[in-house]
């Protein structure tokens, strides 16, 4: 079989990801990190073949970026020209009602991510950006795909997604949950269907990272998920606050006259375990809690009690019938101390740890997956690590080939 090259591009507000691989071996053959677009700090990093560099340089916008990026595959010889290049996957944030699954994109599907970018403000403007300047500057006949983070979701139920206002609301304007992390949720379904031989599975996955939600997967499927119609709601996290009283909004902005931009843009950025110990990164958290910091320790027992919350609802929600709980993202895959914190609590649902076992599993131990309960604990508790690039790749390459 022929060797092909595909780009993967993840646009974030100020930052953009790029990476080049070869199908259908999937081997990555370079990954630019560009970071602080527009900013004067602005800088680019190389990894290939093991090597990283970094470059300071000043780039005004994202269609500068690509640019940049560009050209760097041509300096490093992965490509010759443009034309090399078979296929291009996004990540996009948003996808609305309008998608369940990934999609080729075309006038439409830019019309249709167009008008939802009040759901998606600062992720869908860069990522049309990119799309478009894309389409200047390669060949028609190289497709462009969208693969969404929400569209794992869409098949909720309505008793799930809808929220309990004015039904007007959902109709009119779209309120309802969108949920995202769909193409974590989709590979560690994938990976555990694989791992159990099952093709219906019922699971909660705790996708930990510095963004954090948890899904409860129903036959394989979205059946409920915690974040919402942006990924503000559901779990605290690293800087969000996740679920509050709606009324807080209102009341902040009265005390401190700040607008509900203002506020809302603090409840994203300054809350979550930030808000409460001025540390949004798990590893700095317990670094202080080490040296028996009370507000870091307050910030750890509360996002862990959101989690809690969150895997207690959904084992109810399924039934009682679960195949497997995963941890996966960077604090999933990675934090020793949350996960057994997480898990001696959930001891009421017949869940028992295997101490050794999770504390064999992390970055810099013996292992990067596997299961953290013992064989006579009522579900067995998985770690995956997740790989959303590897779908972004794959949905590409298959919608690619089928055209
Ligand atoms: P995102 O993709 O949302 O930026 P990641 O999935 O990469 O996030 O997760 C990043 C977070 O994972 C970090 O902010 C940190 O809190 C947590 N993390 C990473 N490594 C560890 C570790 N060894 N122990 C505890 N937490 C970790």
């Amino acid at each position: 079989m022929r060797t092909e090259k595909y780009l993967v591009v993840n646009a974030g507000s100020s930052s953009l990801k790029f990476s080049l691989y070869e199908m259908p071996e999937q081997k990555e053959l370079i990954n630019i990190h560009v970071e602080k677009i527009s900013l004067p700090d602005c800088f680019l990093t190389l990894k290939m073949d093991g090597n990283k560099i970094k470059k300071s340089k000043f780039i005004e916008d994202h269609a500068e970026a690509v640019k940049i990026v560009l050209q760097e595959l041509i300096d490093n010889k992965l490509i010759n020209s443009l034309d090399e290049i078979k296929g291009i996957g996004h990540r996009v944030l948003h996808g609305g009602e309008f998608y369940a699954e990934s999609v080729k994109i075309d006038e439409e599907v830019i019309k249709n991510i167009e008008s939802i970018i009040d759901l998606g403000p600062l992720h869908l403007p860069p990522a049309i950006n990119v799309i478009r300047y894309l389409e200047t500057i390669v060949s028609k006949d190289i497709p462009q795909v969208a693969v969404f983070d929400t569209s794992f979701h869409q098949s909720m139920p309505k008793e799930n997604f809808l929220y309990p206002v004015p039904f007007e609301w959902y109709e009119k304007y779209g309120v309802r949950k969108y949920g995202f992390h769909g193409t974590s949720y989709r590979y560690i379904t994938k990976v555990m269907q694989e791992k159990l031989a099952k093709e219906k599975l019922n699971l909660i996955v705790c996708h930990i990272g510095s963004g954090a939600s948890i899904a409860a997967i129903k036959d394989s499927v979205c059946y409920n998920t915690t974040m919402g119609l942006t990924p503000l709601a559901g779990l605290m996290m690293g800087t969000r606050s996740g679920d509050i009283d709606p009324s807080i909004i209102e009341y902040i902005c009265k005390k401190t006259n700040m607008t509900i931009t203002e506020t809302t843009n603090i409840l994203n950025k300054q809350s979550g375990l930030k808000g409460i110990c001025g540390k949004n990164d798990f590893r700095d958290v317990e670094e202080l809690m080490i040296e028996g910091d009370n507000m870091a320790q307050l910030a750890f027992d509360m996002i862990k009690n959101t989690i809690i919350r969150f895997i207690s609802q959904y084992y109810v929600e399924l039934d009682g019938n679960v195949d497997a709980i995963v941890f996966t993202a960077g604090a999933g895959e990675n934090d020793i101390d949350l996960r057994r914190e997480v898990l001696n609590k959930l001891k009421p649902l017949g869940i028992i740890i295997d101490e050794k076992a999770n504390d064999d599993i992390a970055k810099f131990r013996s292992k990067k997956s596997g299961i953290i309960t013992t064989n006579d604990s009522k579900v067995a508790v998985y770690v995956e690590p997740t790989d959303e690039e590897s779908i972004i790749l794959m949905d590409t390459y298959t919608i690619c080939q089928n055209i």
